[in-house]
């Protein structure tokens, strides 16, 4: 059986950029607009000989509205197919209330969060990282989805015990 990761956060931290480049295919709409991709993407995957599938979500807060619905359907049912959950926020934009929503509705869960940074292409990556570690998942995973960078690295570490 093949590990499944969910990629999941709020829209425009550049999940459909990492599925692209993890299925290395135009699958998933990339797009600055929020909102393009509608439903969870399925692509299949392979990272230094390590087969998973990872599953796009629309982001969240995108087909429902209001502050109490932090999560959508969609991601919910995302994290419910996955063993692995990652969670994407943007190094660019900083901490925002949507993610520490977010987070609060992941930690209830029994699921394997890894916290990954997005967007640190062209920024110090430890002042951007910085913030983030108050959320509360441990290691924090710096990548820049569209450069590719620390994309392998980060995989092959949420991957190890599969
Ligand atoms: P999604 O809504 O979470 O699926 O986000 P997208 O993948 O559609 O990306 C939103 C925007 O962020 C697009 O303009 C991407 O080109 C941009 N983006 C994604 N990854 C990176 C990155 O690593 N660095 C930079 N600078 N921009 C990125
Ligand atoms: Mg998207």
């Amino acid at each position: 059986m093949k590990p499944v990761i969910a990629l999941v956060g709020r829209p425009n931290v550049g999940k459909s950029t990492l599925f692209n480049q993890l299925t290395k295919s135009r699958d998933a709409l990339v797009a600055d607009l929020p909102g393009l991709t509608r439903d969870r993407k399925y692509g299949d995957a392979c990272v230094e000989g390590k087969s998973f599938i990872v599953i796009d979500t629309g982001g969240i807060g995108e087909s429902e509205q209001g502050i109490d619905a932090p999560m959508a359907e969609q991601s919910r049912l995302a994290i419910e197919e996955a063993e692995i959950v990652l969670f994407l926020v943007d190094a660019r934009a900083g901490l925002t209330p949507a993610d520490i929503q977010i987070a609060t509705e992941l930690r209830a869960l029994s699921k394997q969060v890894h916290l990954v940074v997005n967007k640190i292409d062209g920024i110090q990556e430890e002042v951007a990282l910085a913030d983030f570690h108050r959320l509360g998942f441990g290691e924090l995973h710096g990548i820049a989805a569209s450069h590719g960078r620390g994309v392998t690295q980060m995989i092959e570490t949420v991957l190890a015990p599969f």
